[in-house]
């Protein structure tokens, strides 16, 4: 089973989409159509990563990055916020909320897809130092063919 995804959209169009895309692509999704459930739900759900629409009635997707990053058991999560205004100066506002991801609308499946796939691989600086590896079939043959022609 892919990782669990939990999409906070108050859009219902848009909310179908992302959760369609989400599912082909072999996600666990939880829909979120309120912001107000948004914390509660991500409380029960644990999910590997949030998507998070910024524009929505009585709470913004800002103010839940915000408070989800302010939030001991739900900081660790990535959040990817989407939004409809891409405006100078939103992805600074929405990258200082916390957010580790941003997608402005209309959305591009193929960024979006990526944008999820980046935020749920691992951090690149943890990854193995290749540079002193020494692979074993290298080391293996480094004494000369075994066979002489
Ligand atoms: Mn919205």
């Amino acid at each position: 089973m892919g990782e669990k995804i939990l999409v906070v959209e108050d859009n219902e169009l848009n909310l179908k989409l992302f959760c369609d895309l989400l599912r082909a692509h072999g996600y666990q999704v939880e829909p979120v159509r309120d912001g107000r459930e948004a914390l509660d739900r991500a409380r029960a759900f644990v999910p590997q990563l949030v998507i998070m629409d910024i524009q929505m009635p009585w709470i913004s997707g800002l103010e839940l990055t915000e408070q989800m990053k302010a939030d001991a058991e739900l900081s660790p999560i990535p959040i990817m916020a989407v939004t409809a205004y891409a405006a100078k100066g939103d992805e600074d506002r929405i990258r200082a909320a916390g957010a580790e991801g941003y997608v402005a609308k209309p959305i591009s499946l193929l960024r979006f897809i990526g944008a999820v796939r980046d935020l749920l691989a691992p951090a690149p600086a943890e990854a193995m130092p290749a540079i002193e590896a020494t692979p074993p079939d290298i080391a293996e043959h480094a004494q000369g063919p075994r066979s002489s022609l």
